[in-house]
C-alpha cells in the first residue's frame, strides 16, 4: 500500500534531514492513545514539538491556540472524523498552510483520493511504520519550508517586479516626455527653418553655402537669381559659374583674394559682375569659414551685396567734390591734383614740359549787373564750353576755380608756343560776340600762363605764379596773355612788402597830396587842379601811386587813403577859396577808384566833408577811369545821379584806355571826358590818333561833356588840341604835380 503513495519528487533527503534539527510543533491527532504515544515517541526523539490531540474538536482547539508546523491526522475519530478537521482547518485562511498528513487503516483508494480532496498533504495507512512517518513528515516539512520560502521568494519577486513595472512605467513616462519634447524641438526646428527660409528668400542679399573641399555650393537663396539675372541651377551645376560672370577685370584680382581664405578664414571683396543683358552691377562679396567645434572646417558661408547704387552715389559724390556744379568742369581740387600729378611726372622726366593757364573774364560783374544772374550763368557755362573747344588733346584739363576764374593744364608741350597758341585761339575765340539763348554778350578774358620748369615744388606755386601773370595781363589792358617770368615775382613780392608797408602809411603821414593844374585852354587861365597822391617810403623815398594805389585796392586800404584824399583836396581848395577871391571858380579833381564808387556810404562821406569844409559840390570833381565806369551797376548809376544832384562834377578817366560801350556811356551823368595820355603822346598832324582825338571831342560834346586832355607836354600839342575845340588841358608843359605851396604860389600869381 505504501508503495501506491508516491512521494514528491522535491524536496532532497538532505533538506529533510536538517529540519529535524529545527524546533517544529507536530500536533497529532488520534483517538488511540497507542498511536499517540509511539508516535509522539518518535517524533520527539527527532528533536519535534509533539502536541496531542484525542478527538477532532481538541485538535481544533489546539490549533487555534498554537500553530503546529504540521498535523498527522486520524480519519476514524468517534466526534469529527478527519475528513471534517481537516475541512476546516483547510477552510481558514489562518490555518490552510499546515500541512496535514492523514493516518488511516482505511485503505481504499477513495479514501485517500478524499483525504487529498480535502486539502491532505499525504496519507499513511495503519499500521505504519515509524520511519516512513518520520521521512513522510520530514519531506513535508521540508516541502512547507521550501513552499514557505518560494511564497517569499515569489513575493520578492513580486515586489521587485511591482517595483520594476513601476521603474519602467516612470521611465515610460519620462520617454513620452522626451519624445513630446523632440517633437517639439523638431517643430521649433521646421518652423524656425521655415521663418530663416523665408527671411532669406526675401532679403535681397544672395546667402549662400559651399562645401569647404569639394567646391560644390550647397545653398543659395532666391535673390541670386535677381542680382545675377541667371537661374540658381547654373551655379548648382558649374562651381566656377559665378567666377565666370565676374567683371574681366576683376576676376584676376579675386581669384587671387579667394584663394587666400583657408588661411585668413574670411575674404571680403568688392567687385563688378556682368548680367546676361550685359548690365553692370557692382557686388560686395564677403565669405568666411564655418568651423564645427573641434575646429575643422565644414562649410564657407558668403553674402553678396548689390551696391550698384550705393557705388553710383559714391561716384556722384566723388564727381561732385572734384566738378563745379555750374559748368561740369573739374573744380580747384582736382586741378590742383591733375597739376600735382603732372609736376610730380616732370619731376622724374627732364624732357616733360607742361603749362598752367589762369584766365579771368573781364567785366564779368557786368554781364551779372546788367542782365542777371541768370544770363551770368549761361554765359559762364558757354565760356567753360568754349575753352573746352580751345584744348589740343585728351591730356589738357580746364577747370574752374569759381566764379569768373578759369585754368587750363596744357599737357605734354615740347615748346612754350604751344601754349601760347592756345591762348591765342581762347583770345580770338573770345572776340566773337556768345550767343546764349535771349542774349549775345562779348567777352573777353586775361590771361596769365606759367610753364614748368625744375624749380617748382608744389602745384599752388604754379597756380599763384599764373595768378601773378594773370593780374599782369590785366593791369596792362586786360584782354591779353601774359607769359610769367621771374621778375613779376619778385615785384610780386616787392608788392607785397609795398602792402605791408601801406598799412603803416597812413598813421606815420607818408602820404602828401600834389595838385597839378588844368588849364583852359579857350582862355589860357588856371582852371583848377588835380589832386594826385604821393607817397613819402621811409626807405624807398617817393613811391608813386600807380605802384601803390592798385595795391591798396586789393586790400580795401584804398577807402582809408581815399578818405583821407577827398578831405585834404577839399580841405585844400577851402583854403584857398578863403584866400583868393578867383580860387572861388577853381575846381579840385579828386581821382575814385571803383571800389570807393561802390562804397555804401560814399554820400554821407561827400556831405560831410562838403559840410566842414564849406565848399561848394561843383567845386569838385571826381574822376573815375573809364575801365572802372563800365564795371559798374545800376546802383551805381543811381548813386553818380544822387552826385549830380549835389552839383558834383564827374569826369571820365584816362578815356580811349578801355573801350567803352557807348551806349552804356550816355546813360552815366557825365560832365567831363579826360583824354588819355597816350593818344595825346602820340598825337601828330594829319595823323591817325588826331582823328581819334577829334572823334572823341565831338562825341564829348555831342554827350554834352566837355574835354580835358592829359599829358600834354609840347607847345604843339596844346595848339592841336585847341584848334579841336577841347575846353582843358593838362601836363608837363603847363606843371608837373608841385606842392601845396607851390599851387598857392601859383594862384596867387594868377590873381595879380
Ligand atoms: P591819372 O589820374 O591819370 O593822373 C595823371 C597822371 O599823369 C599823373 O601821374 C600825372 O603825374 C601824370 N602826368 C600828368 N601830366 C603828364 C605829362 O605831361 N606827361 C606824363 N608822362 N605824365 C603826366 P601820377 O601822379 O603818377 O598818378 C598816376 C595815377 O595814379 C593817376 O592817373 C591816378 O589814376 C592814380 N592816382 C594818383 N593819385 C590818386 C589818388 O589820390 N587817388 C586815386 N584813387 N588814384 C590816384
Ligand atoms: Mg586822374
Ligand atoms: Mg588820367
Amino acid at each position: 500500500m505504501n508503495e501506491s503513495i508516491n512521494l514528491p519528487q522535491n524536496p532532497s533527503l538532505d533538506i529533510i534531514t536538517s529540519f529535524t534539527k529545527t524546533e517544529r510543533v507536530i500536533l497529532i491527532v488520534d483517538d488511540l492513545p497507542d498511536n499517540l504515544r509511539v508516535l509522539s515517541a518518535a517524533l520527539s526523539g527527532q528533536g519535534f514539538q509533539i502536541r496531542c490531540a484525542k478527538s477532532g474538536a481538541i485538535a481544533l482547539m489546539a490549533v487555534e491556540t498554537t500553530s503546529p508546523d504540521l498535523i498527522l491526522l486520524d480519519i476514524k475519530m468517534p466526534d469529527m472524523d478527519g475528513y471534517e478537521v481537516c475541512q476546516r482547518l483547510k477552510s481558514s485562511a489562518a490555518t490552510c498552510d499546515i500541512p496535514i498528513i492523514f493516518l488511516s487503516a482505511l485503505d481504499d483508494v477513495f479514501d485517500k483520493i478524499k483525504a487529498f480532496n480535502m486539502g491532505g498533504a499525504d496519507y499513511i495507512t495503519k499500521p505504519f511504520q515509524v520511519e516512513e512517518v518520520l521521512i513522510r513528515v520530514k519531506y513535508q516539512l521540508a516541502l512547507k519550508a521550501s513552499q514557505l520560502e518560494i511564497r517569499q521568494l515569489n513575493e520578492e519577486l513580486e515586489l521587485r517586479v511591482e517595483q520594476r513595472t513601476e521603474e519602467l512605467a516612470r521611465i515610460n513616462e519620462e520617454l513620452a516626455l522626451e519624445i513630446i519634447e523632440r517633437k517639439h524641438t523638431a517643430e521649433c526646428l521646421r518652423v524656425s527653418e521655415e521663418r530663416l527660409e523665408s527671411i532669406l528668400a526675401s532679403i535681397e542679399d544672395v546667402v549662400w553655402s559651399m562645401h569647404p573641399t569639394a567646391s560644390q555650393f550647397i545653398y543659395f537663396n532666391a535673390a541670386v537669381e535677381k542680382i545675377y539675372g541667371y537661374p540658381t541651377s547654373k551655379f548648382f551645376e558649374d562651381p566656377e559659374f559665378w567666377l565666370k560672370v565676374i567683371h574681366l577685370e576683376d576676376r584676376e584680382r579675386i581669384e587671387i583674394a579667394n584663394r587666400s581664405i583657408m588661411a585668413t578664414g574670411t575674404v571680403s571683396e568688392e567687385y563688378r559682375i556682368l548680367r546676361p543683358d550685359q548690365e553692370v552691377r557692382w557686388v560686395s562679396d564677403r565669405r568666411y569659414l564655418v568651423y564645427d567645434r573641434d575646429g575643422n572646417v565644414i562649410r564657407i558661408d558668403g553674402i553678396v551685396r548689390d551696391i550698384t547704387d550705393h557705388k553710383r552715389a559714391q561716384d556722384q559724390l566723388v564727381h561732385d567734390a572734384l566738378h563745379d556744379s555750374l559748368t561740369g568742369l573739374p573744380n580747384r581740387n582736382l586741378f590742383m591734383d591733375r597739376v600735382e600729378q603732372a609736376l610730380k611726372y616732370s619731376n622724374r622726366h627732364s624732357q616733360y614740359m607742361f603749362a598752367v593757364m589762369f584766365i579771368d573774364l573781364d567785366r564779368f560783374k557786368m554781364v551779372n549787373d546788367i542782365h542777371g544772374h541768370m544770363i551770368g550763368d549761361q554765359f559762364l557755362q558757354a565760356i567753360a564750353k568754349l575753352l573746352g573747344s580751345c584744348l589740343r588733346s585728351v591730356g589738357d584739363t580746364v577747370a574752374r576755380l569759381g566764379g569768373d576764374e578759369f585754368t587750363i593744364l596744357v599737357d605734354d608741350i615740347q615748346e612754350v608756343s604751344e601754349a601760347l597758341m592756345i591762348a591765342d585761339r581762347i583770345l580770338s575765340k573770345l572776340l566773337l560776340p556768345i550767343n546764349l539763348p535771349t542774349q549775345t554778350i562779348f567777352a573777353s578774358a586775361s590771361i596769365g600762363i606759367v610753364i614748368s620748369n625744375r624749380d617748382y615744388v608744389n602745384s599752388t606755386d604754379l597756380l599763384r605764379d599764373a595768378d601773378i601773370a594773370m593780374y599782369r595781363a590785366k593791369s596792362l589792358g586786360k584782354g591779353r596773355y601774359i607769359l610769367f617770368d621771374k621778375e613779376m615775382y619778385e615785384q610780386n613780392l616787392k608788392a607785397s612788402q609795398l602792402d605791408s608797408d601801406l598799412h603803416y602809411a597812413l598813421e606815420r603821414q607818408e602820404f602828401e597830396l600834389y595838385y597839378q593844374p588844368i588849364i583852359s585852354l579857350t582862355s589860357d587861365q588856371l582852371a583848377g587842379f588835380e589832386a594826385l597822391i604821393r607817397w613819402h617810403h621811409p626807405e624807398r623815398g617817393l613811391v608813386s601811386p600807380s605802384e601803390f594805389i592798385p595795391i591798396a585796392e586789393e586790400t580795401g586800404l584804398i577807402i582809408a587813403i581815399g578818405d583821407w584824399v577827398l578831405n585834404q583836396a577839399c580841405q585844400q581848395i577851402s583854403t584857398w577859396q578863403s584866400k583868393f577871391l578867383e580860387a572861388k571858380s577853381l575846381k579840385m579833381s579828386i581821382n575814385l577808384t571803383c571800389q570807393q564808387i561802390r562804397e555804401k556810404n560814399l554820400l554821407e562821406k561827400l556831405d560831410r566833408v562838403l559840410a566842414t569844409t564849406g565848399i561848394d559840390g561843383s567845386t569838385i570833381r571826381l574822376e573815375i577811369t573809364e575801365s572802372s565806369m563800365m564795371d559798374q551797376g545800376e546802383e551805381t548809376i543811381a548813386k553818380l545821379e544822387e552826385l549830380c544832384a549835389r552839383n558834383i562834377q564827374l569826369s571820365i578817366d584816362d578815356f580811349g584806355q578801355g573801350y567803352s560801350s557807348l551806349s552804356y556811356l550816355h546813360r552815366f551823368p557825365i560832365n567831363t571826358l579826360k583824354i588819355d595820355r597816350t593818344f595825346v603822346e602820340q598825337m601828330s598832324l594829319g595823323g591817325q590818333n588826331l582823328e581819334i582825338i577829334r572823334t572823341i571831342i565831338i562825341l564829348a560834346h555831342a554827350l554834352d561833356m566837355n574835354v580835358v586832355a592829359e599829358g600834354v607836354e609840347t607847345h604843339e600839342q596844346m595848339s592841336i588840341l585847341k584848334q579841336l575845340g577841347c575846353e582843358y588841358a593838362q601836363g608837363y608843359f603847363f606843371s608837373r604835380p608841385i606842392i601845396a605851396a607851390a599851387a598857392e604860389q601859383m594862384i596867387r600869381s594868377q590873381t595879380t
